[in-house]
């Protein structure tokens, strides 16, 4: 018995025994690489321990799937890629909790987005599909039901799938929470340092000399913290920046220039086109829709 044993050992250590045992990949059937004698001792001796003498070694070795390259790359990526949707899963969670999105906000994306909607702004599209995070802020604006809400959330998606932080707020919900600034409330804390920031709606706000205030110390935080920030509405950008814009009134006008500037460098989206949300069902609505019931635009005139 002992003898035998000893014998099997003797037999199971030969190198060509490993070489015969070795089939082809068990995921793909791709004949296995021809292992060199070197390799084949090599692989016998990494096997070898106490608790698999012998026979053991031959069995583990049979047990063992020996995928091929291309295999086991597939699979050390889709590793990867269930680790990073599970990192992106503690990021939602951990967002939602601290209300700095909301159940709509990663709701849209470019997969589901409504072909119909792109094809009027197509070149727009492309750009958003292209966008990766760089220094620019961006700003959407046009007439509703032309998905500017849509496009701006696929981005802020995208940022969170590569582990950004993020939040949306519409402009006249912030604005009611800026009297507390200076509590600096989690919050509004919150706001000036992550990633990227989208502010909703700005044309539904109303701007008063304070909110003009705040908005500059949130844009400045930002602009010094290196955070990107996204805008919509329905009227262009000179609406509240060009001459006569609604944040050069109050008292001081010069902070007009002040936050356009830690806007810089300003990418604008300009959506074009009529609405289709009275002809169609489409995910635009849906997403804009998303906000508030009381809220919802479209509904009006
Ligand atoms: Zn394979």
């Amino acid at each position: 018995m002992c003898q035998n044993q000893a014998q099997r050992d003797e037999e199971f250590s030969d190198v060509e025994l490993v070489q015969a045992v070795i089939g082809p990949c068990p995921k793909c059937g791709a004949e296995a690489p021809a292992y060199s004698p070197e390799e084949a001792e090599a692989l016998l001796n990494f096997h070898r321990d106490p608790t698999h003498p012998g026979k053991a070694i031959l069995a583990y070795i049979r047990e063992l799937d020996y995928l091929c390259d291309n295999c086991s790359a597939a699979l050390e990526e889709s590793a990867e890629s269930r680790r990073s949707h599970e990192r992106y899963q503690r990021l939602v969670s951990t967002l939602l909790t601290k209300e700095l999105i909301t159940k709509f906000t990663l709701g849209p994306s470019f997969e589901a987005s409504d072909p119909d909607i792109e094809a009027r702004n197509l070149n727009e599209w492309d750009w958003a599909r292209d966008w990766t995070a760089g220094r620019e802020n961006v700003w959407f604006y046009g007439p509703p039901g032309l998905g500017k809400t849509y496009m701006a959330r696929c981005l802020l998606k995208r940022s969170a799938e590569n582990g950004r932080s993020i939040a949306e707020v519409p402009a006249a919900k912030w604005l009611q929470k800026s009297p507390k600034w200076e509590e600096n409330t989690p919050f509004l804390a919150a706001l000036k340092t992550v990633g990227v920031l989208l502010i909703e709606d700005v044309d539904k706000a109303i701007w008063t000399v304070e909110g003009i205030n705040a908005l500059w110390e949130l844009l400045d935080a930002r602009y010094t913290a290196n955070r990107r920030t996204f805008l919509t509405s329905n009227v262009d950008p000179e609406y509240f920046l060009g001459p006569g814009g609604s944040w050069r009134r109050g008292d001081n006008p010069s902070r007009a220039n002040a936050i356009a500037e830690r806007l810089l460098p300003l990418h604008r989206v300009q959506m074009r086109g009529t609405s289709l949300r009275r002809e169609t069902k489409s995910s635009a609505d849906q997403a804009e829709t998303g906000n508030q019931a009381s809220d919802a635009p479209g509904i009006g005139p």
